[in-house]
């Protein structure tokens, strides 16, 4: 194929991170696999990066992010971390690397990073490659929280690899993958960690200047730079929290090294969405003591970005780390009444009768464990404007219904009442828009992976990332 037609390989790639010089990273090789097999590309990602899906061949993505034949450096980036609250002084991108970064039609700058890529030097014992089934389930986690209006990175490509990997928790023999994705950052809380190991305040600096001139632009280049961006950073993170939960998100791993400086969400493991409203529920097989459990996130947010004040206090004054951390409770409840509300229905127009209606509606779905998914929406398909004054009628469709209490259906009545009567289509549609019909639970996701594994069938997948991209 003729390079110069390939798109992703002429495009320009900003070398932000490459600038900042090499005490951040290492220059790395990409495997050489021994097939490529296109299994997904993210259309819907190229118009931000200013590219129109016709222009781009099948064989782009193969030759670009598969064979990864562009003579640029990719760099692995150095990075510490606290995995289960230990600290951990021998990680980085084990198995990936920054492949470039562009520029976005929004103006705002995206990472293009690997995963799967293969060997780096901080692989350490493990083979630097991603199963099949670990790149279909990220692809997957992905737009599901995208169209659940959580701030996320997305995957732009996921190419079968065709090697043979042994993994604890999958059956093996199984089959190998490499995934783009895109993101703000690749930037963790643990590359921070990392240079407070090792007395970097310089290296601090200089990398805090750059992440608040590119994903910060907001705050003025003034002297109290550093506590703005701590604070706006909390702010991100409470913000990121509220939505996961709101989704009925359980990400399982939250290590430092997992947590994004500018407050997006990525990396996806272990991950579920919960099947009932249970804060003590853990998605990780390996997560015994539940510390990364669903209701257990706002906590650890906050806690990493408590430790996170180690080395932000070798630039700044503890005591403004403080205050901006104390704002973390409020931005969390704020915002999650806010998008429960959404959910429910209501924009913030109900008053003290919206914390009750909230407080109701966790009451009923942590007692009944009707499951999460289903409630909502069934509120959004069965809604209709006669529940403001026939309380029995309100959801009367579902199979639920009979574990739906009075008391919580004379609560969501008269929340109606509090709308005017002309307003029930704005409610209809708010339900609509944020309770869509299909949800990324296990067991989809296991029949799609079983359709792959049995007989190499992709058209579940493809027909699920179509709904979830839909909205569906
Ligand atoms: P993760 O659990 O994916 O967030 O990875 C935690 C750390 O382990 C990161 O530093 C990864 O780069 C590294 N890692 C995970 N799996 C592999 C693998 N198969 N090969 C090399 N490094 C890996
Ligand atoms: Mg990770």
């Amino acid at each position: 194929m003729e390079k110069s037609s390939n798109p992703w390989l002429n495009i320009e790639y900003e070398p932000v991170m490459e600038n900042l010089g090499d005490d951040y990273y290492d220059v790395v090789a990409a495997a050489e696999f021994p097939a490529h097999f296109l299994r997904f590309r993210n259309d819907k990602l190229l118009p931000l990066l200013g590219l129109s899906p016709d222009l781009v061949e099948d064989g782009h993505f193969i030759d670009a992010f598969g064979r990864f034949s562009a003579v640029r450096p990719f760099l692995a980036l150095r990075y510490h971390g606290y995995q289960f609250g230990a600290y951990n002084p021998f990680l980085g991108d084990g198995r990936g690397f920054l492949y470039g970064q562009i520029r976005g039609v929004d103006n705002n700058l995206y990472d293009l990073g690997t995963k799967g890529s293969g060997r780096t030097p901080y692989s350490r014992t493990a083979d630097g490659r991603l199963t099949l089934k670990g790149g279909v389930r990220e692809v997957l986690a992905a737009e599901a929280l995208h169209q659940l209006g959580v701030k996320t990175s997305r995957c732009l490509s996921l190419i079968e690899t065709g090697e043979s990997l042994w993994r604890g928790d999958e059956p093996s023999p199984t089959r190998s993958s490499v995934i783009v994705r895109l993101s703000k950052s690749h930037i963790r809380f643990g590359t921070l960690e990392r240079l407070h190991y090792l007395q970097r305040r310089d290296l601090i600096r200089k990398l805090l200047d750059s992440v608040i001139a590119v994903y910060y632009p907001d705050i003025p280049d003034t002297e109290d730079k550093y506590s703005n961006f701590y604070a706006e950073l909390v702010k991100r993170i409470a913000h990121l929290t509220a939505q996961w939960m709101a989704a009925g998100f359980c990400h399982g791993v939250l290590n430092t090294d997992n947590m994004s400086i500018t407050g997006e969400s990525f990396d996806y493991g272990p991950y579920a969405f919960i099947p009932a409203y249970d804060t003590q529920f853990t998605a990780a097989s390996f997560d015994y003591g539940g510390r990364y459990s669903y209701g257990n996130q706002p906590y650890i947010c906050k806690f990493n970005l408590e430790i996170l004040q180690l080395p932000l206090a070798m630039v700044m004054a503890q005591s403004e780390l403080e205050v901006g951390l104390s704002q973390f409770d409020d931005y969390y409840q704020q915002h999650y009444q806010q998008l429960m509300l959404k959910k429910l229905g209501y924009s913030n127009d109900l008053g003290i009768l919206g914390n009750e209606l909230l407080t109701a509606t966790i009451n009923l779905l942590r007692d009944t464990k009707i499951s999460y998914h289903d409630f909502f929406a069934e509120l959004a398909q069965g809604f209709n404007s006669s529940w403001r004054s026939h309380s029995n009628l309100i959801l009367e469709n579902a199979t639920f219904y009979p574990q739906v209490t009075a008391n919580w259906r004379n609560c969501y009545r008269k929340c109606l009442n509090q709308i005017p009567l002309v307003e029930m289509d704005l409610v209809s549609d708010r339900l609509v828009n944020y309770n869509p019909q299909t949800a990324l639970m296990r067991p989809l996701i296991e029949s799609v992976w079983q359709a792959i594994t049995e007989e190499n069938d992709w058209q579940p997948f493809s027909n699920l990332v179509h709904k979830l991209q839909h909205k569906m």
